[in-house]
């Protein structure tokens, strides 16, 4: 038997998931959260499968990355299967920024740190917090190979009119402004579940990808490969989201920074978190949104119509930079579970040969892959339960080979 942990490393929270690779099944998964505050917290949840676990709540202390992670491995241990670590071939991390430096998942060295720290100016938030579950990990599993799997690497593959900026070329050469694209994990894993659905090889299908979760994006997949995305230099740009204003004028930045008085701090604050559906209505899960929308609440209502006004605008545009669409693809929160959003998203897009089910859009659970589009569309609608941890296990799994 052959095992993969994957860790998922932020500020102060690490998730993370321990598979069996014969099945791709996982054995266990939890989140170690407020690393470092008074009341830190171990979430468990074993030996089941998705979100129906049976989940544990323990209040812990955990001062810092090194002490989660050694609370992390002392939880495995009590779990038979993983046998002391014993089936370990590898362990795979989230790596949130990779740039134009990492293209594939990595094997993680001196010098491979050394490059994700030399990104952090396009990442100052993440790549930090990945880098120390990377050093911690390394000096907990000395033995265990470890690789990085980028958020950005799937999308490294657009070509350069789709990535490059209308800006001076010097804030490409010397500052790295350009379109990276994020949820590539989640965009590639759910390309290649369309693809099994249909039972077509991933290379002849181009589909749209739309992760519709807190944070939302959406990519142009032509046969296999991604050609455009709709976040940017950061996963600001693009769809609108949970507290994120996705696209907008960049002269509404100069524009309140002139007439609000507003630093550029406040600027990031309020574009990052407290735009999108909390912007406009104060709440930003999309249920509770609905639901006020339902109850007659104004903002809630133009919040829902914005939403799905954009997913739309950017169906027809990948729809245009692919030519020939075979398939969309809705995942992630949103995406999976809200047969009402997907619908209002391809809503009188029948010219374009997309129309969907009302009955099998309802029927649709977003735990397995299931078609929602009528028999007469042209292009086929899917729900696709994405698995980034999966997808992160199954890449450092092939990279750890690749490398004997
Ligand atoms: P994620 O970031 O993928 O976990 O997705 C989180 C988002 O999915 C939140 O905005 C949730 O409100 C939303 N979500 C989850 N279930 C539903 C549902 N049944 N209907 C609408 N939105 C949902």
């Amino acid at each position: 038997m052959k095992q993969v942990l994957v860790l998922n490393c932020g500020s102060s929270s690490i998730k993370y998931e321990l598979f069996e690779m014969d099945q791709g099944r996982a054995l266990e998964a939890g989140l170690v959260e407020r690393i470092g505050e008074a009341k830190s917290c171990l979430k468990q949840t074993s030996s089941g499968s998705g979100t129906n676990w049976p989940s544990r709540t323990t209040e812990v202390s955990v001062p810092d990355h090194r002490h989660g992670i050694d609370m992390i491995r002392r939880v495995l241990s009590e779990n038979a299967s993983f046998d002391g670590g014993r089936h370990l071939v590898g362990i795979g991390h989230r790596a949130v920024h990779g740039g134009e430096t990492f293209s594939r998942p990595t094997l993680i060295d001196d010098q491979v740190l050394a490059a994700i720290r030399d990104l952090i100016p396009l990442a100052p938030l993440h790549n930090p917090a990945n880098l120390v579950g990377m050093e911690v990990a390394r000096a907990a599993f000395p033995h265990v190979p470890q690789v990085a799997v980028f958020d950005t690497a799937y999308h490294q593959t657009l070509p350069r009119y789709a990535y490059h900026y209308a800006v001076p070329q010097d804030w490409y050469d010397s500052y790295r402004v350009r379109r990276y694209g994020f949820h590539g994990t989640s965009h590639q894993y759910v390309a290649k579940q369309i693809a099994r659905h249909l039972g077509r090889s991933a290379d002849e299908l181009n589909t749209i990808v739309l992760h519709l979760g807190n944070g939302c994006s959406a990519s142009a997949i032509r046969g296999g490969v991604s050609v455009d995305t709709s976040m940017g230099l950061t996963p600001l740009e693009g769809l609108m989201m949970g507290t994120r204003c996705g696209d907008l004028d960049p002269a509404i930045l100069v524009h309140m920074g002139k007439q609000a008085g507003m630093s550029l701090s406040q600027l990031d604050t309020a574009l990052n978190k407290q735009s999108g559906l909390k912007g406009l209505c104060g709440v930003n899960d999309m249920r509770e949104v609905m639901a006020m929308a339902a109850g007659g609440d104004g903002a809630a209502n133009l919040a829902v119509e914005i939403f799905v006004y954009r997913i739309k605008k950017y169906i027809g545009a990948y729809h245009a930079v692919l030519g020939r669409l075979d398939a969309i693809a809705f995942t992630a929160g949103i995406g999976q579970h809200s047969p009402e959003i997907r619908a209002r998203s391809c809503r009188e897009l029948e010219a374009m040969g997309i129309a969907i089910d009302p009955a099998r859009n309802t029927a649709a659970t977003g735990s397995e892959t299931s078609e929602i589009q009528t028999v007469d569309s042209r292009v086929k609608v899917l729900v696709v339960a994405t698995d980034e941890e999966l997808e992160i296990a199954q890449q450092t799994l092939t990279c750890v080979r690749d490398a004997q």
